[in-house]
């Protein structure tokens, strides 16, 4: 921005000396070019939407502009040498000047996106799984509830806890312990389809908004991610299991409302030897455990 509001500047101060107006302005210039070529190899410089466009137009207004030359020169006598004062000459200067500082703009802008997307999507994502952390989970699961009290599809919540979790870090090590972490999140997002939310919402607590999906289908979701639990144990090198607790939403309830209903269910399965799902009880809510 400096060097786009300094060339045109010093051009104008410096008109009266022919020598320091042209070494001004064709210095500068030089140097607005050696900053975009310069920035073509730092990374994350994708052009999007918008700036690709700003640079495809300042290209294709040169082009017009040359192309106006060549047909001018082909089938005219009007072609105008390189130092002719024609109305040509001066747009095709004036674009050629201009051009730099767009494709500085774009890509100053460009990559003020790329990073403010990356940025959202660090503040959105747990570091350790990859999963949506809370803050994600709650920006995901709000609209999917919304969805479902809109179109009254069924929805479920599973609430998994990983039991004795503590025990794991002390016998084995926190480091163990994150790997245990990984590999139940590797599981979840393995297990999920595209329209569910998985998230870890807590130190050892995941979460699943399973989308359209029947009481009946969240039990045999919770039962298939337990029969992978011995081939975690393998890789893990010592057992890993979990409870769980499934809360069926129901028209005009919130998020929290479901999470608090899935922590009870939670705390059941807890307090009823672990290692097992348990679904909430109340109105819609027939108990049963699994
Ligand atoms: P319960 O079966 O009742 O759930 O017992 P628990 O030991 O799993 O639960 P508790 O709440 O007593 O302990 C949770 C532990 O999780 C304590 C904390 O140090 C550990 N923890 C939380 N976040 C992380 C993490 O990111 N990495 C590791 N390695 N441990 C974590
Ligand atoms: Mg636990
Ligand atoms: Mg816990």
């Amino acid at each position: 921005m400096g060097l786009g509001s300094a060339i045109p500047l010093g051009y104008v101060l410096l008109f009266s000396s022919y020598a320091l107006r042209v070494s001004w302005a064709n210095g500068l210039l030089a140097l607005q070019l050696l900053l975009v070529a310069g920035a073509c190899f730092k990374p994350l410089s994708t052009l999007r939407g918008k700036w690709r466009l700003v640079v495809a137009l300042g290209l294709l207004w040169i082009a017009v502009l040359t192309l106006g030359r060549g047909i001018l020169g082909a089938f005219t006598d009007l072609y105008p040498s390189f130092l002719a004062p024609h109305p040509w000459n001066v747009a095709a200067m004036l674009m050629t000047n201009l051009l730099p500082l767009m494709v500085n703009f774009a890509m100053l802008g460009g990559w003020h996106e790329d990073a403010e997307a990356a940025l959202q999507q660090q503040a959105i994502t747990d570091e350790l799984t990859g999963l949506l952390n809370r803050r994600g989970w709650l920006q995901a699961g709000k609209l999917l509830i919304a969805n479902s009290n809109r179109t009254a599809q069924p929805m479920a919540l599973l609430m998994l806890d990983i039991d004795f979790f503590k025990q794991i870090n002390d016998t084995h090590g926190h480091e163990a312990g994150d790997r245990a972490l990984q590999a139940l999140g590797g599981l979840l997002l393995a297990n999920r389809r595209a329209s569910d939310v998985a998230a870890r919402i807590g130190g050892e607590e995941f979460c699943l908004l399973l989308s359209g999906s029947h009481a009946a289908s969240a039990q045999q979701i919770d039962a298939r991610l337990r029969t992978a639990l011995p081939q975690l144990a393998v890789e893990l090198g010592f057992p890993i299991n979990f409870s769980s607790g499934l809360a069926m939403h129901r028209a005009g309830q919130t998020l929290e409302d479901c999470m608090r209903e899935a922590d009870h269910a939670l705390y059941a399965a807890k307090n009823s030897g672990r290692g097992h799902l348990e679904s909430a009880s109340g109105p819609g809510h027939p108990t049963c455990s699994h």
